[in-house]
């Protein structure tokens, strides 16, 4: 009973945080209302490696070696109504608004879809932890003079909620550090891409655990999320799978 409560108070408290519209039609009260809904696309799964449609994201046998990741869950495409939620959830630092997207992505989409069973069952196992895709300081400082008060990494932020809506908490962990300096990977072509995120990314521990859900905003190349894999799987880990909100290709 009182646990109930307490969860009303903080619903509460959350919505006047941050009021709820539509993300569609600015309709008060949900970020995605009913009607709304009804346009969102669901991504096709695909192989994080060479692109191309996967069931359940696994990554191929013939694309995969031992340092790639196994599979790519991106709920969405980048596209419309989740293209504006997701630069809103950015924007805004309006996470909340990226928790309840993504518990009704699990709810609606997901425990419906027998696609998602791989990345399901992974993701519930016991000794399954979550990792995020690191940023590098000078973006985090940009932030700051810009009168952010908080330092927030995307990435970590959707890893949390992720975390959130296992049935038992999930623990999150950084395991990456940033150590190169790399240009925004939305101006680049494909190749620069790349190029741009080669030896960007290290393991910042010795131990790292065996399975990782690795979490990124948006996936678009997959150049960052196959570094970030290939730096995790060098230094212990045995099985990764990637999730993102949405994916732009
Ligand atoms: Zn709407
Ligand atoms: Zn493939």
């Amino acid at each position: 009973m009182e646990n109930l409560n307490w969860k009303r108070v903080k619903e509460n408290l959350l919505d006047i945080l941050f009021p709820r519209f539509c993300f569609g039609c600015g309709k008060e009260g949900i970020y995605i209302c009913q009607s709304c809904s009804l346009f969102l696309t669901e991504n096709n799964l695909i192989c994080p490696i060479c692109g191309k449609a996967s069931y359940g994201g696994k990554t191929h046998n013939d694309c995969s070696t031992k340092y790639t990741p196994d599979g790519l869950v991106s709920i969405w495409d980048y596209e419309g109504m989740m293209r504006k939620a997701i630069l809103s959830i950015k924007g805004n630092d309006n996470y909340h608004a990226a928790e309840k997207i993504m518990e009704r992505a699990f709810l609606d989409v997901m425990m419906e879809d027998g696609r998602f069973t791989d990345f399901l069952e992974f993701f519930l196992m016991k000794n399954t932890k979550i990792t995020f895709v690191a940023t590098d300081k000078k973006e985090k400082e940009i932030r700051i003079t810009s009168l952010q008060l908080e330092q927030k990494n995307h990435a970590e932020e959707i890893a949390k909620k992720l975390a959130r809506i296992a049935p038992k908490k999930k623990e999150v962990i950084s395991l990456l550090a940033k150590v190169k300096k790399t240009k925004k990977q939305s101006e680049l072509s494909k190749k620069e891409r790349l190029k741009n995120v080669k030896g960007a990314f290290e393991a910042k521990s010795e131990e790292i655990p065996e399975k990782l859900i690795l979490v990124d905003d948006v996936f678009t190349t997959g150049a960052t999320m196959r570094e970030c894999a290939n730096k995790l799987k060098r230094s212990g880990a045995k099985k990764v799978w990637g999730f993102t909100l949405a994916r732009s290709i």
